[in-house]
């Protein structure tokens, strides 16, 4: 079978072609991605309120955002598959994309890729990352290791500006380097960060190695770039927020790219040197790079993809009645695990059922841990943490298979800070297993299904 259009991406440029495509009946297939190039829903599920997306005049959560596109997308009868795509073929028509675990023909491609955050690879950096260094404040800023801490952001854009200011609810003090004399961050964002006390800007500034005890951060060395004069700064944490780079590794040699890799789009258009295939959002713009810009160039994109797909006569129509309920992938409110310890009674300890598989929060842990023989599973997140949200769904499932098998805790670390602290938590979203009060294995960041249920069986 030849798919009318297949979507790779799934950042607001994805979601709104995709909406566009599955509307006109031509039933998209979209990759929404795993790991490479970022967690699906792209950069807005690491990012906090979304102030400036056109119809929330209150603002919107990033992940909720993103949540909402899928729903509406699968809602119109788009198909979504929780994959990375490895290689394309677009020598050939159909085009052929493959990912770990099918080969997929396709009339059309709109590739909307995205960027990743930038790192700068300083001394120290293989040692401390994820030890006190992070690439994304938002998901790893609540972490008990940057409480009351003295912390350092790199960067003078909007991202580090929004970060910059998202820290200082954890800790005593940031450091904002900047390497010029001035913030390329917007006018409204450069005032919140000069006017905040818990902000210090220092200008023509850049990290050049990170030091600590051979465990945790506590140190970067910095250098004055007028100067080049260098000094130490005490700091226990990291943040890059230098920029991004476009994820077009996969068109390389298929796609005309430009000079910092980015696809070459024709002007005034989506369309790529490849007739039928099409680039929508950051993957193809490195001048405006807003979720609106994004989304609207995917319209675009979904709009000749169908045009092209008309034109050459290969439609293949897919009616849907819209009326099914639609099944979120990421939305954070789908499949939320029942509570199951509660209140016997006024002034009582709260009761754990040691034979209920899902439990929320640091009591249900503790008693556990003490009182049970099963394979204990928790999970680590905050609630600002898109990856956290993206990782929701895998882990249902997982959990799901092991029912009654193991014990499944969610632990909020704006909650149960001190429990995250005593577990070593550095960043979210962090799992844990337990067996016999012995912690057994530990994986950090959103993995696949098969990494917890290799490690599940292992140990039941
Ligand atoms: P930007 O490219 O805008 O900014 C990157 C910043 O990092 C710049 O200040 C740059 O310095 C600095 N930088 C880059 N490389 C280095 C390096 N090697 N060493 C030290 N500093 C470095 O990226 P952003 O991620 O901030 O923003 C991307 C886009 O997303 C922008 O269009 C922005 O407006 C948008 N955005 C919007 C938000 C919102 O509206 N709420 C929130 C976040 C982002 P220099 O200035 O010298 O180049």
């Amino acid at each position: 079978m030849v798919e009318n259009i297949v979507i790779i991406g799934s950042g607001p440029a994805g979601y709104t072609a995709a909406i566009y495509a599955a509307r006109a009946n031509l039933k998209p297939l979209m990759f929404l991605g795993f790991q490479s190039g970022g967690i699906p829903g792209g950069q807005l599920m690491t990012t906090t309120e979304v102030e400036n997306f056109p119809g929330f005049p209150e603002g919107i959560h990033g992940p909720q955002l993103m949540a909402n596109m899928n729903a509406q997308a699968i809602r119109w009868g788009a198909e979504v598959v929780t994959e990375d795509v490895i290689n394309v073929d677009f020598q050939q028509q159909p085009f052929v994309i493959r990912s770990d675990h099918r080969v997929v023909y396709a009339h059309a491609v709109i590739i909307a890729t995205g960027a990743t955050a930038k790192r700068m690879g300083l001394p120290g950096e293989e040692t401390y990352w994820n030890r006190g260094m992070s690439a994304c404040a938002i998901c790893d800023g609540a972490a008990p290791i940057f409480r009351g801490a003295e912390l350092a952001i790199v960067g003078g854009g909007d991202t580090a500006a929004e970060e910059a200011i998202f820290l200082t609810k954890y800790a005593r003090h940031i450091h904002m380097l900047v390497r010029r004399g001035e913030l390329r961050a917007s006018k409204a964002m450069q005032e919140r960060v000069l006017k905040n006390p818990k902000i210090t800007v220092h200008w023509h500034t850049v990290p050049i190695a990170v030091t600590g005890d051979g465990n945790l951060l506590n140190g970067i060395q910095i250098q004055n770039t007028l100067t080049h004069q260098h000094s130490g700064m005490a700091v226990q944490g990291l943040f890059y927020a230098i920029g991004h780079t476009p994820n077009t590794s996969l068109f390389q040699g298929q796609l005309h790219l430009d000079e910092m890799g980015y696809i070459r789009t024709q002007s005034h258009s989506v369309a790529t040197n490849v007739p039928g295939v099409f680039a929508a959002g950051d993957v193809q713009d490195h001048e405006y790079r807003q979720a609106i810009t994004a989304a609207g160039t995917g319209c675009m994109a979904a709009l000749l993809a169908e045009r092209w797909l008309s034109e050459h006569g290969l439609i293949q129509e897919f009616p849907t009645d819209n009326s099914g309920t639609p099944i979120p992938e990421i939305l954070p409110e789908n499949k939320e695990p029942p509570t199951v310890h509660g209140s016997s009674g006024l002034n009582s300890e709260p009761v754990v059922d040691l034979t209920a598989t899902r439990h929320h929060g640091g009591y249900a842990l503790r008693k556990l841990y003490h009182d049970s023989d099963r394979l204990i599973m928790v999970k680590y997140s905050s609630p600002t943490c898109g990856p956290c949200h993206a990782l929701k769904p895998i882990l249902n499932r997982v959990v799901d298979e092991f029912e009654k098998q193991i014990h499944y805790v969610e632990i909020d670390i704006e909650v149960d800070g001190e429990i995250a602290e005593a577990a070593g938590i550095v960043g979210t979203p962090t799992i844990q297993f337990f067996k016999h009060k012995d912690r057994v294995a530990e994986l950090k960041g959103v993995k696949q299904k098969s990494h917890y249920r290799d490690i599940i069986q292992q140990y039941l």
